[in-house]
């Protein structure tokens, strides 16, 4: 071997090094934020995103699926040690099992690593070996981001908001009763304090229930693994004239510091900071069946929970997020499979008229947003019946109550979104223009053909506005 020889292997040897450790180095890693109140969708939403992936027959929307370049997708240990998995297995065999059902909702944070060989793009792209793209997907209630708001308060002033807000509310009144006769000067005497914040979860649990959205501390409603902690053991009291040391007052404000610095700001800090794409699931059909009010209260809400993605308004926020920005927010109005498809446009015109205060107010720091319909899994078949000489645009299904299937007709969506935000802002008691009825259905018997995921509507154009431009 001649000098030149060897040289030439010593460098060749050293590119391979280089290329192992930068395979390992520069594997992309895609952050999907997946997050929505309680019962939006996120559970469904993930798994059956999940499942499209994996087996892509469905997912014509998604570019490197529809043309070949996604040559597998296959799951793999998360690199989060300390968070749970998203339970993807169990939640799929409830959803297209033999008796298919729906899983269990998000109780709390998981995250679940679904990896891609993608062939390359472009002109070259044939030549190139197969890359490596990773997708960690971060499954988080909506609740925990309305938290944000206590960042910037103290306990007096969350008390006094608080009380104020519920005042009138009939799920509050126990508590009320109870704070009422509470002296908060007190010493603190740890049953009571007990009792007083599982009263006032009481509250929030019931109020949650019955539509409205403005449930905080978020942990109360969706605790995960800090149930029963001294963090989540307190209660809005008002402010007594002296607060002596010791007294269940002090110890309150104490907790309610603590809840802000061990369980807000670090979930801020460590999960939400590394979040590259979002999106953020909106049950808007449940709302305006649920009527003006709870729609209203989902508006106020969402307003609440999108200054998290502007953390311009939040100067705690951005100094927890230190530069880092979200690069595309996908707002998606869920369970689209209630209505007739000629009705989607509609409903995601609603959702952006819902949402367009927030967005007019956070200029999502440069982010890319978009609005669309969607259902994760569809549950129905759609079907135009003749009634009273009208042709009706319908949707069959199987009702989760009463387990019978039959063609529903869901009520038809104003064209102007203004026709629901308008009377619902003014506190109308109900909708004078239509009636729009509740259905729940069940996940119906699926036949999955080889290579196609469980159906859905759009899901494959969620995919390509979240991640499509990094396959
Ligand atoms: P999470 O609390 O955000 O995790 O919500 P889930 O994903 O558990 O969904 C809550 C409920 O909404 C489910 O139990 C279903 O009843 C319903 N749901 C969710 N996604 C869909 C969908 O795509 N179509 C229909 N018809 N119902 C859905």
């Amino acid at each position: 071997m001649g000098l030149g020889d060897i040289a030439d292997s010593i460098s060749r040897q050293i590119e391979a090094i280089g290329d192992a450790t930068s395979e390992a180095l520069f594997e992309p890693v895609i952050r999907l934020g997946v997050t929505g109140l309680s019962r939006a969708g996120k559970t469904v939403f993930i798994t059956s995103l999940v499942a499209n992936l994996m087996n892509r027959a469905r997912m014509p929307g998604l570019m490197a699926a529809a043309n070949g370049r996604i040559e597998t997708a296959f799951l793999q240990p998360q690199p989060d040690d300390t968070v749970p998995r998203f339970d993807y297995e169990t939640h799929l065999s409830a959803m297209t099992g033999p008796a298919p059902h729906w899983p269990d909702s998000t109780r709390a944070i998981s995250e679940l690593r679904l990896s891609f060989r993608v062939q390359p793009s472009g002109l070259l792209g044939g030549l190139r070996s197969a890359r490596t793209v990773h997708l960690d997907i971060v499954d988080y209630p909506g609740e925990w981001l309305l938290d944000l708001a206590l960042l910037d308060v103290s306990y007096t002033d969350w008390a006094a908001q608080t009380l104020n807000r519920i005042d009138r509310r009939a799920q509050a009144q126990d508590y009320l009763a109870m704070a009422r006769s509470t002296g908060a000067d007190d010493k603190l005497d740890e049953m009571q304090a007990k009792r007083l914040a599982a009263s006032f979860a009481g509250y929030l649990k019931a109020a949650r229930e019955d539509g409205y959205s403005d449930c905080t501390p978020g942990r109360f409603l969706l605790p995960g693994d800090m149930a029963g902690s001294p963090a989540l053991t307190f209660a809005p009291l008002p402010k007594p004239d002296t607060t002596p040391r010791g007294s269940l007052w002090r110890e309150m404000d104490r907790r309610f510091e603590a809840y802000k610095s061990r369980v807000v700001k670090p979930f801020f800090r460590d999960h939400f900071a590394r979040i590259d794409r979002q999106v953020v699931l909106v049950d808007v059909l449940g709302a305006i069946h649920a009527g003006p009010a709870a729609l209203e209260d989902l508006r106020g809400a969402m307003a609440e929970i999108l200054t998290a993605f502007n953390p311009g308004r939040n100067s705690l926020l951005s100094t927890l997020l230190m530069q880092r920005r979200v690069e595309r927010i996908l707002f998606a109005a869920t369970k689209a499979d209630h209505l007739h498809h000629t009705q989607h446009a509609r409903l995601t015109a609603i959702t952006e008229a819902l949402l367009r205060d927030a967005r007019d107010r956070a200029d999502f720091a440069g982010a890319k947003t978009a609005a669309m319909s969607l259902a994760a899994l569809r549950t129905t078949t759609e079907e135009t019946m003749d009634h009273d000489g009208q042709r009706l645009d319908c949707v069959r299904g199987r009702l989760l109550d009463s387990g019978k299937t039959a063609a529903f007709y869901p009520g038809a969506l104003p064209e102007d979104p203004s026709q629901l935000l308008k009377p619902a802002r003014k506190g109308a008691e109900r909708w004078l223009e239509a009636d729009y009825q509740v259905m729940r259905f069940a996940p119906a018997e699926i036949l999955m053909r080889p290579g196609e995921g469980p159906p859905h509507i759009r899901l494959d154009k969620a995919a390509e506005f979240l991640i499509g431009d990094r396959l």
